[in-house]
């Protein structure tokens, strides 16, 4: 990775000066700094990225790790990522919080765009994808 690339989730910053602190290892301090780094790392095919930050009680992970990993990859090969935009991201209450987001993806033969609505747990000092609910968009 090239030190002044763009940012994978598409905010026209630096990686570094991005999401690249928090998929290096540091803790994301909000739930939206956790949601476009999340983004990024499917951008990136960052499997232990994503792995890392799911929620173990929520119903998106996944015990068999290799299985979980192969269709992660599959997702991010499926689609170029264009950007995520945050529609709303009220700040945290305790140990949770929501973030609702349009991410655009795109494929030669169709459109993967969606809108979610996704919520976050916090543990141990750190956000994690716990749950989304899809508003619209995709298939
Ligand atoms: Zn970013």
């Amino acid at each position: 990775m090239a030190r002044d690339a763009r940012c994978r989730c598409a905010s026209g910053r630096k990686e570094r000066r991005c999401c690249g602190p928090w998929l290096a290892g540091r803790a994301a301090p909000t739930p939206e700094a956790l949601m476009r780094s999340r983004y990024a790392a499917y951008a990136k095919g960052d499997t232990a990225y994503i792995q890392q930050t799911t929620d173990p009680e929520g119903p998106l992970f996944e015990q068999d790790t290799a299985a979980w990993t192969q269709g992660i990859l599959r997702f991010h090969r499926a689609f170029r990522f264009k950007g995520v935009r945050i529609l709303d991201a009220p700040p945290a209450e305790g140990d949770e919080g929501f973030v609702t987001f349009h991410a655009r993806l795109e494929a030669d033969d169709a459109d993967g765009s969606f809108e979610e609505r996704s919520r976050f747990t916090r543990a141990d000092g750190r956000w994690r994808y716990h749950s989304g609910e899809r508003l619209g968009g995709g298939t």
